[in-house]
């Protein structure tokens, strides 16, 4: 069915993402009138903005997806870790099937959005001008959605070109045979620069924070393996929601006592033979141990001295600064070798630090590099970046960004008192970005389907979060994440107030499984802790 034009609707899901394209085609299923703005073209999200060069998802594409049946059947991913535009192909084979595109509308930002407690409604505006008024606002936004803007004085001088990898142009800008800098060596560096060192001339890596890389190990899907896991359709879904993670990631072993020396040595050879974030999953207490922690990290150390020919260079990308798995584990194809290459050279930022962007290139403390391309890869604004930037204001006017000055926290991640009708996949109080984002999607858009069809039966029209409940989740949380080594150190889960130092660590840490059971329990019985009139 397709949205029916108008500015009166039930439902205004902002974002084409993999949680705006499911909230579409449940609530729309619910007959619901569904109206969908997205800032970009098409749909897609992350997997729209960015197409640099080597993006791929970093979990398997097997559980890295929706969770139906009709789908699974239909769709064969080509490799165990899909790339950009094969997973962009999905999303709109996705969109198409469920005959979500006609309630988008794309080049369509939501600028703001006002609560009337009136008439139990959102006012929303676009950037368009118009407004839109909608019974229930689902904010299907994404954590890591918006850019974080760059920061480096005279980059408006640059008379080269400078893209940014999560805004990545469409076509891209040549690389043939050009001095190109890539700025950044997290998760979107580390895929990009085995790429961009194969097309450059010459390749600078400006590296602020080390990072730790594990394999990806990628490869072509073995048919057998698809059949297999197609055979299971029906059942799958159970078994995303019995791991911790949503995925078939390995659980730990034990805790790192339970084993002798050679027993560690087999299984972490193990982990690393299984690639990527096997790694963060080794011993049940390495988030919470340092001195287990260092026994991974200092493996992966080791990978990484054994791989890099200049001794100075592999100490300069050792990461020693932070335990392993506080910051997002990176995962390569083929990234420390690339640092082997005659036309690579790496800047460490913590030696010889960034003064300013020239007409030319980059003015280092010590040396100037000339360029004609320099790539940003320096992370996003996460969790609240596009709620901030599309202007909500609740209850009162309160808007978003001073009703979490401190913190933000939703009741069991989806919604927030002061915020009635609005709701918030995947945000913060859930597992979110602890887990696979497809299955958080999916159950939090389930879950809407559940409380407006709820109200509907019982012709409520305001549903809230009851403030005494959002207080027991945050200190929930608080709990759960105090004793892991992520919560102590600066990373983009953590909020920190700079005044006293007080942090909130903002995803839900006691595992996807667990969570999704609370959640059964507290909708089943009387939907706990919601609040409707
Ligand atoms: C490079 C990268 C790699 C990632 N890899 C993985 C991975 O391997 N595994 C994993 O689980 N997760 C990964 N993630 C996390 C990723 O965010 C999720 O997997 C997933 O894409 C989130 O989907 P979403 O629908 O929630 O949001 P998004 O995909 O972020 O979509 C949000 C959409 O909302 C739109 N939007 C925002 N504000 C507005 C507004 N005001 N008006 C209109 N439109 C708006 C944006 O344009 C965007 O298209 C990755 C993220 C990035 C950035």
């Amino acid at each position: 069915m397709s949205a029916a034009r108008g500015t009166d609707y039930d439902v205004l899901v902002v974002g084409a993402g993999i949680g705006g394209i499911y909230a579409c085609h449940r609530l729309t299923d619910i007959g619901l009138r569904v109206l969908g703005v997205e800032g970009a073209d098409d749909v897609g999200g992350v997997w729209f903005h960015n197409r640099y060069p080597g993006a791929r998802v970093d979990l398997e594409g097997l559980w890295y997806c929706y969770h139906d049946a009709d789908l699974y059947r239909e769709w064969q991913w080509t490799e165990r870790y899909p790339a950009q535009p094969e997973l962009q192909r999905y999303l709109s084979h996705a969109a198409d099937r469920w005959k979500v595109r006609d309630s988008f509308r794309f080049q369509t930002w939501l600028r703001a959005a006002s609560w009337d407690e009136a008439g139990h409604r959102w006012l929303a505006t676009l950037h368009t001008g118009e407004t839109v008024s909608t019974r229930f606002l689902i904010m299907t936004t994404g954590q890591l959605s918006i850019a974080r803007p760059p920061a480096f004085p005279g980059l408006e001088e640059f008379q080269g070109e400078w893209v940014q990898t999560a805004n990545w142009p469409d076509p891209g800008p040549d690389l043939d045979g050009r001095k190109i800098g890539i700025i950044g060596t997290s998760a979107s560096g580390v895929q990009a620069i085995p790429h961009l060192a194969r097309a450059a001339d010459q390749l600078t890596v400006f590296q602020r924070t080390p990072h730790y890389v594990a394999p990806a190990h990628n490869r072509p899907l073995d048919p057998d393996r698809i059949a297999q896991h197609v055979t299971r359709a029906d059942r799958l879904w159970a078994e995303v929601i019995a791991h911790p993670g949503g995925t078939d990631i390995p659980l730990p072993a034990g805790p790192a006592a339970d084993f002798d020396e050679a027993q560690r040595a087999a299984l972490l050879d193990a982990r690393w033979a299984y690639g990527a974030h096997a790694m963060t999953t080794v011993f049940s207490d390495q988030s919470t141990d340092q001195a287990v922690n260092d026994i991974v990290a200092e493996y992966m150390r080791d990978k990484i001295r054994s791989t890099v020919n200049s001794a100075a260079d592999a100490e300069r990308m050792i990461p020693r600064a932070y335990p392993l798995g506080t910051h997002r584990m990176a995962v390569d194809i083929g990234y420390y070798e690339t640092f082997n290459r005659d036309n690579v050279e790496l800047v460490s930022l913590l030696e010889n630090p960034i003064e300013r962007i020239t007409r030319t290139g980059v003015q280092l403390r010590d040396g100037h590099v000339e360029l004609d391309l320099l790539v940003l890869a320096t992370g996003f604004q996460p969790f609240v970046g596009a709620l901030y930037q599309s202007h909500l204001s609740g209850v009162g006017g309160v808007p978003m960004a001073e009703h979490w000055q401190r913190g933000p926290m939703a009741y069991l991640g989806l919604l927030t008192t002061q915020f009635p009708n609005l709701f918030l996949p995947t945000g913060p109080g859930s597992p979110s970005v602890l887990a696979n984002m497809f299955a958080g999607n999916e159950h939090h858009v389930e879950l809407i389907v559940d409380l407006v069809t709820h109200m509907q039966a019982n012709g409520h029209t305001k549903v809230e979060a009851s403030a005494t409940e959002e207080d027991r989740w945050k200190a929930e949380l608080d709990r759960l994440s105090r004793p892991l080594l992520r919560y102590e150190f600066d990373n983009y889960m953590v909020h920190v107030n700079r005044d006293d130092g007080s942090r909130v660590f903002m995803p839900y840490p006691g595992g996807f499984n667990r969570y999704v059971e609370i959640c059964e329990h507290r909708f089943g019985a009387d939907h706990f802790g919601f609040e409707f009139s």
